[in-house]
């Protein structure tokens, strides 16, 4: 294959096995002027075990605005460049968004050289439905932040899909099933494409209980996914509820109304604040 001149090829690399690396990403990585990685020790390793030599620099969060035009500049003077993060695709949960953003608005031409994501890596084995899913990323690491985000997603019918730190994989377990139910079904996927690969299926309540029976189901990187809300969860009417937040909702702030209501009706919170949210949108966009 020959290189364009002028080009950003944004470039998948492993998620853990190197010998998931594309053989066109291969050729692209070996006759790109420069390679963009997130740590360059990092994918040093990868580049030698495939013996090439192509020059590498650094792009990460903290360089990312700062560098941004010169490489604008650079790519418009008709260099070649692949942008590479420590593992998977770029921009997923990783640097990468402002460089294509703006290399897009001025025109330079962007190349996706797909390959592996852990996301799609572990929607592929879950056996959770995966005509529809819902990439979630990180959850916020402060609690209340958490929570409110979680309870934002109570009714989302897709498949829903987080990305977790290790020392954050129990709690995150355990908020879920606060969330959505200890009986929703859900999986784990652990250490993807490594020696310790594992892929666990079950309620929440199952998978907090093998979370916490071995520290090793604690440890390496790990996707977890949930099956979406049941529809009949869904359908569920507020009935009188819905006129209750709404008269509430004219005289009170909203999370004071999601809490009398609650009071008065016995409709859990998170469904009350849910409708609420919707309710209290500004006129119209109902
Ligand atoms: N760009 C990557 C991608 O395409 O998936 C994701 C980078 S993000 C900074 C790192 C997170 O991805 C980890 O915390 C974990 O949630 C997930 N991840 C990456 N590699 C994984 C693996 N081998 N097994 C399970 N999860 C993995």
């Amino acid at each position: 294959m020959s290189i364009e001149p002028g080009t950003l090829y944004v470039v998948a690399t492993p998620i853990g096995n190197l010998e998931d690396i594309t053989r066109r990403a291969l050729e692209v990585l070996a006759q790109v002027d420069v390679v963009l990685a997130e740590d360059t020790r990092h994918s040093a390793r990868l580049l030698r075990a495939y013996r090439i030599r192509t020059p590498t620099e650094s792009l990460h969060d903290h360089n990312e605005r700062r560098a941004t035009p010169a490489l604008i500049d650079r790519l418009r003077a008709g260099q070649t460049m692949a942008l590479v993060s420590d593992a998977g695709t770029p921009l997923i949960c990783d640097p990468g968004y402002h460089l294509v953003s703006c290399a897009r608005k001025a025109g330079v031409k962007t190349v996706p050289v797909p390959g592996p994501c852990a996301l799609t890596c572990a929607l592929s084995v879950a056996g959770l439905p995966s005509d529809r899913f819902c990439f979630e990323g990180f959850l916020p690491a402060r609690r209340a932040a958490r929570q409110t985000r979680l309870t934002e997603l109570t009714s989302e019918p897709r498949t829903l899909i987080f990305y977790e730190a290790p020392h954050r994989a129990e709690q995150c377990l355990s908020d879920l099933a606060s969330a959505f139910g200890s009986d929703r079904f859900a999986s784990v996927a652990r250490e993807l494409t490594k020696v310790f690969e594992e892929v666990v299926s079950g309620t929440l309540s199952e998978l907090l209980e093998w979370s916490r029976s071995s520290d090793d189901h604690r440890k390496g990187e790990f996707v977890i996914l949930v099956g979406g809300a049941p529809a009949a969860a869904r359908r569920e009417e507020l009935g009188d509820g819905e006129r209750i937040l709404r008269v509430l909702l004219e005289e009170l702030p909203l999370s004071k109304a999601v809490r009398v209501a609650a009071r008065l009706t016995g409709i859990k919170r998170n469904r009350l604040y849910e409708r609420a949210v919707t309710l209290a949108q500004p006129f119209g966009s109902e």
